[in-house]
C-alpha cells in the first residue's frame, strides 16, 4: 500500500530503513547469541559461531556445527569442508559475500560428534529467527543431520538429497555435507546435480 514516508522520500528511502532495521536486528540477535550458555556445548567453546553472509541473500547454506577450525575463527565455514563449500558456490555463480551461511547449532560439539537433539532444538531459535530476518528464497541443507534437525525429520541424506522440501513456506533442497563429499569425492557429482536444481529455482542456469 502506497504510504505517507513513500510518497515523501520514495521508496529506495524506504529500503533503506528496512535494512537498517535488519541490520540493526541481527546485530542485536549476534550480541545475545555470543553469550549463550543454554545448552552444555558452551563449556568447551573457543568463540560462537553464529554465521556470516549477505542480509539479503537469496540463498542460505546451513550445517550441523562448526568444526575445529570454526570454534578457533569464529566463523563458519572456514576448514577443509568451507573450502569446498566456497568452491561449491563459486560453480553456482555466486560468491560467499551474495549468501549466507549458518549452523544448526553455533558451539563446537566436542571430538566432531554430531550435536545432539536436545542441543540442536535448544539452540534453533537463534537459526530461525536468522532464517526470519533474511528471508532466503532458497535454503540448502547440508548434510543429513542439517536436514533432519531443521526439517524435523529423521531420513537419511542418500533419500532425500536432491528433492525439494520446505521450512516455514521456504523451499529447501538437501544435498552432501562437503566434509563428506572430502571424504567420497566419488558422490561431487550427485552434490553438483543437486546445487543445479537450486541454480535452475534461482535463474542461474
Ligand atoms: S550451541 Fe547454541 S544453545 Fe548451545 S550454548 Fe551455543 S549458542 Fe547457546
Amino acid at each position: 500500500m502506497f504510504n505517507f514516508y513513500e510518497f515523501v522520500y520514495g521508496i529506495n528511502w524506504l529500503i533503506s530503513q528496512d535494512c537498517k532495521k535488519n541490520n540493526n536486528s541481527i546485530v542485536l540477535l549476534k550480541e545475545s547469541v555470543l553469550s549463550c550458555v543454554k545448552c552444555r556445548l558452551a563449556e568447551n567453546r573457543t568463540n560462537v559461531v553464529f554465521g556470516e553472509g549477505s542480509l539479503h541473500a537469496k540463498l542460505m547454506f546451513i550445517g550441523e556445527g562448526p568444526g575445529a577450525e570454526e570454534d578457533i575463527q569464529g566463523r563458519p565455514f572456514v576448514g577443509r569442508a568451507g573450502k569446498l563449500l566456497d568452491k561449491m558456490i563459486l560453480a553456482m555463480g555466486l560468491t560467499r559475500d551474495a549468501v549466507y551461511i549458518a549452523n544448526i547449532v553455533k558451539c563446537r560439539p566436542p571430538d566432531n560428534r554430531a550435536p545432539f537433539r536436545d542441543e540442536a532444538e535448544l539452540c534453533k531459535p537463534y537459526l530461525i529467527e536468522q532464517i526470519n530476518m533474511i528471508k532466503p528464497e532458497l535454503i540448502i541443507c547440508l548434510g543429513s543431520i542439517a536436514t533432519n534437525y531443521l526439517l524435523n525429520v529423521n531420513v537419511s541424506i542418500t533419500k532425500v538429497r536432491g528433492s525439494q522440501q520446505e521450512f516455514q513456506g521456504i523451499p529447501v533442497i538437501p544435498t552432501y555435507h562437503p566434509a563428506y563429499l572430502l571424504r567420497n569425492p566419488g558422490k561431487k557429482g550427485e552434490a553438483w546435480d543437486d546445487l543445479k536444481k537450486a541454480m535452475a529455482f534461482l535463474h542461474l542456469l
